[in-house]
């Protein structure tokens, strides 16, 4: 984990709407950084990892939904590291295990399941008492993995920039990844996160980020948030189709949850017209595949 590649490839994503608007747009793979932890998972784990070892701790604790690419990749790192890790999964237990879940008890994750009331006192400090007195001293990882440590990892991508892009896209969950970029972010830059949940309070949420590490908040970065297809996890036909149809452009596969709907909204807003000419754009692709073959077992999605 501590020893893989972290060294993003950034290419650039060359299509008739881009040169006819005058825009060039580059995709930065984060979704190749490791076979297993992927994406900004990766990043936000190093870390925390590297600060569970230091400290001694022998087990990570986190918490996730049944097919949270954080669950899965938190269970990769953990056995890669030599640590052991426990998962707390949001409702009831399905046999057979999903392929996440199975994939992430193959590493080595002990897996526990809550109600859904009772996750949604998962960071109430007597809710981590119980956590404590029950599994012990373990390194605890908030859901989605966004923390101090978190933001410090995905800080780190900037290492990886070629040019001062004049905007940089992410798709939003938790906010550790958009806070850790804006952390970084050049004076002229902008940044845009495209929120793959509904609901208003993403922006509050974003903001609250900020201020509890300590981020100056400049205002440049702006949430998008029209493109969540319905929200969390949801998915239309149009969405699938875009995946597919960028998949055999590009031979790049994208997750339906994340990085499909930032893609989408990225070209329609060059498409409106949005961005002016001789602007340069990168996205942040996030990694986060593994969570399509979860989305073709429920929905019956169809990718190619
Ligand atoms: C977790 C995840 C995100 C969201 O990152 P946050 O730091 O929680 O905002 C985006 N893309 C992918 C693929 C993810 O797995």
């Amino acid at each position: 984990m501590i020893n893989a590649q972290q060294t993003a490839i950034v290419q650039e994503l060359f299509s008739p709407l881009c040169l006819e608007k005058k825009v060039r747009l580059f995709l930065q793979r984060d979704d190749l950084l490791h076979p297993e932890v992927s994406g900004n998972k990766f990043r936000k784990l190093k870390y925390n990892i590297k600060h569970a070892l230091e400290s001694r701790y022998d087990t990570i604790l986190t918490f996730g939904g049944a097919y949270s690419n954080h669950i899965a990749a938190t269970a990769a790192a953990a056995r890669l590291s030599n640590l052991k890790s426990i998962g707390i999964i949001r409702g009831e237990e399905h046999q057979p295990l999903n392929v996440t879940l199975q994939t992430a008890v193959n590493n080595g994750m002990e897996l526990h399941y809550i109600s859904r009331s009772d996750y949604k006192l998962k960071e109430q400090p007597i809710f981590l008492d119980r956590i404590k007195k029950q599994f012990g001293e373990v390194f605890i990882i908030p859901e989605g993995g966004t923390n101090e440590l978190a933001i410090k990892g995905i800080a780190e991508m900037k290492g990886d920039w070629q040019q001062d892009y004049d905007f940089i896209a992410v798709p939003f969950g938790s906010g550790g990844t958009s806070a850790g970029i804006y952390s970084v972010l050049g004076e002229k830059q902008k940044l845009l996160i495209f929120s793959a949940l509904k609901g208003d309070l993403v922006s509050e949420e974003f903001t609250s980020i900020l201020i509890q590490n300590t981020i100056v908040d400049s205002g440049s970065w702006m949430m998008i948030n029209q493109y969540h297809f319905g929200g969390y996890a949801k998915v239309k036909p149009e969405l699938v189709d875009f995946v597919n149809a960028f998949k055999n452009t590009h031979q790049i596969q994208l997750d339906l949850i994340y990085n499909g709907k930032m893609l989408f909204g990225l070209y329609d807003l060059i498409e409106k017209d949005y961005f002016p000419r001789e602007t340069s754009l990168l996205a942040v692709h996030t990694g986060g595949v593994q969570g399509n073959i979860g989305l073709i077992e429920r929905l019956g999605v169809e990718l190619d």
